[in-house]
Parts: C-alpha cells; structure tokens; sequence
C-alpha cells in the first residue's frame, strides 16, 4: 500500500487527484491534506479517505475544521508552520498542489526528505528552480512533473538522450481572450478571462492562461525542470489543447503527447510512473477532430513571453520577483483595482525597478533569498498597482 500526502486537496488538481485516489481506495494509505477555507470540502476528504491529518492554511478557520472533523479519529492543524511541517511526514508520494508561491515550502521539503514530488504547482521552479533540483539531486528525490505541458515532454522522452533534444514546443490553447480585438483587450472583466475554452482549472491559473502568464511561468519551468536553454524553448498556440507539447530531436523528428484535456492524464501518469496504467479519461476520436491548428503568439498581446525570456536571460532571483508581481498584480485585477493588460504593466515596472535598485541576479540558493525577493516584489507591484489604480 502506497502512502501519500496531497498539499491543495481541495483546488481543482486536488480533486483529480482526490478522484483517482478514491478510485482504488485498497491501494493507498493517505497521510495529509492540505487546504484553504473551504474545510466542509476538506474535512469530507479527510473523512472519505481516512487521511491521518487535515491541514488549513488558515488560523481562524481550525475551530471549524476540528468540529467538522470531530470522531473522525483525523488530526488537524493549521497555518503556513503546519503544512511545512505536513511535508515532513514521512509519504512515498506528494502531490504539489496549492497555487502561488505558497506552494513552495511543501514542494522543498518533501524533496528534502528524500520523497517524491509530483509537482503541479509550477511556482516552485519559477521562484526556486535550481534550489529545488538541487535539494531533489542531494536527496535522491525524484520529481515527477504534473503540469499538461510538462508531462507531455516527459513523456516524449522516455527512452531518449537529452543531449539529441534540439528543442522543446510548448503549446499554448491562447485562453478566454485569444481571439479578442487588440483594442478590447484592456477592457476585458474577470469574467471574460474566466471562460477558457478547454480546460477547466482554478480561478487565477484560468486568469494567466489568458494573459499568457501561464504559458510564460511555464516556459521557465520548462527550462528550470529540463535544463534547457531557453533559445530552444518555443511557444505555439494551439487552440484544440489536444497536443499537450512536443520535443524536437536532432534528426528532425518531432515527438507529440496528445491526449483529452483532463488534468487526470498527467496526475495519472505521475501517480503510477514508472507504469502506464488505465486511466478514467476520455479517448481522443481523430476522425472527428478533423484537424488541428497551430500559429505564432502575438507578443503585442502578450507581453508576459517576452518577459519570461528577460527573466531567463537575467537569471538569479528574477524567476521570484517575476512570480510575485505576477501574482501582485493578479490580486489587482481580480479585485477591479487595474485593468487585464494592465497587470504585464505593473510585472514589467516592477522588474524594472528591482533590477535597478538591487539587481535580480543573486543566485536563488537558499529559501530566505527567494523569501526575501517575493515579499520585496510583492510591495513593490503592489505599490506601482495602486498608483495604475489611481491614474485609471
Ligand atoms: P486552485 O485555486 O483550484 O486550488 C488551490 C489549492 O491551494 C486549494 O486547495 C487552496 O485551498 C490551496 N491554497 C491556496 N492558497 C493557499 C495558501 N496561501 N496556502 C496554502 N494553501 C493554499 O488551483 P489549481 O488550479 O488546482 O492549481 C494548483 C497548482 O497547479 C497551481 O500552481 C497551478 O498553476 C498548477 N496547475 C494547475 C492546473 C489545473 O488544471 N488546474 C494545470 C497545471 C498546473
Ligand atoms: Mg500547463
């Protein structure tokens, strides 16, 4: 019987995973979930799946979680201290799953401890890509990518060379605004962010799948986890999302991963890796699908690629500020305060400024380094949001 510990059990990958899991209850002993202040949902879980602890990210909501929780013989705890100290406990597989920075406590100390990471929250590597791998390298833990993208890269290099990969092709489905005129743009609501055509995720992924932010933190993660230049990482929008990447080889050929999208492809296939097993999914009917289209990313209309290639060229902490501001700005429009376009605006100005006041280039080499730099972008975004807020 395989342990395991899912951080974010109860967001959108923490319910694909839930769902595999609850699927073949005998194969597996849970250890801890991990949640915000949805705790009906959390303490359901923890009951379902007699989980040893349920943890919230928040204080104030404990009293409530104990009481949902109470008989269940099913400990409980909360805060930031008490999901760290979650991932220490001993489990043979840990799902990454809570959105944002916040997610990379758990992701450093499950691999610390020598378990293995299947790593949806791609902030990780944004924020902390070599300390990650190197902490993974150090303790012999294997990290098992779960972002759609990223499994379908490594999956396509099963078997292969690293060193015959000429490059990597991330597809993008372009999200909710793909096909908005340039001039709405700035004009978009949360809501039309909100409707993404394919996938059906959390609210802020949603929202930088429009803004093409996701497409550019995982570009990074792409480079962080591969170990890629990033002049052979390419982007291309695809808006089917049934070719979840490619990787290119020196001889030309070009290895795809299609499938379904349903996030429970690539939860799947790092929950069972090294095997291939069946999985509750969709099968693709290419008959019916007819065909498939590709084409080049406008970079007027998103800006967030280019500024993941300045983030990868300045290297050092800029992976950290990009992602706070990132995030910063994100919180801003969600709350009305600036405008879609507006949040490339804020990040850019703010990696501006931190290059020019401090420099981005201290190598991301220990948790306060990177700690330090989020919360310093964080401020600094969410000041230059609240003057765009104004002047708006
Ligand atoms: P979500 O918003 O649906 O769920 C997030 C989870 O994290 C919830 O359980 C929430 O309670 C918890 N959480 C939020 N803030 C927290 C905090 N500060 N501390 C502790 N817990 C907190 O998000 P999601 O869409 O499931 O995405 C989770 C991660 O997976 C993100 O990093 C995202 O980029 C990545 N990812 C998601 C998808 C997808 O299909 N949803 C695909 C690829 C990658
Ligand atoms: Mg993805």
């Amino acid at each position: 019987m395989r342990s395991i510990s899912i951080f974010g059990s109860t967001g959108s990958i923490g319910e694909n995973t839930v769902d595999l899991i609850a699927r073949a209850p005998g194969d597996y002993r849970v250890v801890a979930l991990t949640g915000g202040r949805n705790v009906a949902r959390l303490a359901e879980q923890a009951r379902a799946l007699r989980a040893e602890i349920a943890v919230t990210a928040h204080d104030d909501c404990l009293p409530a979680l104990r009481e949902a929780l109470q008989g269940s013989g099913v400990a409980v705890a909360a805060g930031a201290g008490a999901i760290a100290e979650a991932a220490d406990r001993p489990a043979d597989w840990t799902m990454s799953a809570i959105v944002g920075a916040a997610g990379l406590v758990p992701s450093l100390r499950t691999v610390a401890r020598g378990g293995t990471l299947a790593l949806a929250n791609k902030e990780s590597l944004v924020c902390a890509g070599p300390l990650l791998m190197g902490t993974a390298r150090a303790n012999a833990a294997t990290i098992l990518p779960v972002d759609s993208e990223h499994s379908a890269i490594f999956q396509a290099l099963v078997g292969e060379d690293m060193a015959a990969v000429e490059r990597i092709v991330l597809t993008a489905s372009g999200g909710a605004l793909r096909d908005w005129p340039m001039d709405r743009l700035a004009h978009a609501s949360v809501q039309d962010a909100l409707a993404h055509p394919n996938w059906a995720m959390g609210q802020r992924i949603t929202i930088d799948s429009a803004s093409m932010f996701n497409k550019a933190l995982e570009v990074i993660e792409t480079r962080e986890y591969f170990g890629i230049a990033p002049g052979q990482i390419e982007v291309v929008v695809h808006p089917e999302s049934l070719v979840h990447s490619l990787v290119g080889y020196r001889d030309g050929a070009l290895m795809a991963h299609l499938g379904a999208p349903d996030m429970r492809h690539a939860i799947g296939y790092a929950l069972h890796w090294p095997e291939r097993r069946a999985l509750p999914v969709d099968r693709l009917d290419l008959t019916r699908i007819g065909q498939l289209t590709f084409r080049a990313p406008d970079e007027a209309r998103f800006p967030a690629l280019r500024l993941a290639r300045e983030v990868m060229a300045a290297g050092g902490l800029a992976g950290a500020a990009f992602n706070a501001a990132k995030e910063t700005a994100l919180d801003h429009f969600l709350s009305g305060s600036i405008g879609f376009m507006d949040m490339a605006q804020v990040v850019e100005a703010t990696l501006d400024r931190i290059s020019r006041d401090c420099g981005l280039g201290i190598a991301p080499d220990s948790l306060e380094n990177v700690l330090q730099m989020d919360d310093l972008a964080r401020r600094m975004a969410d000041g230059i949001a609240r003057d765009r807020g104004r002047q708006g």
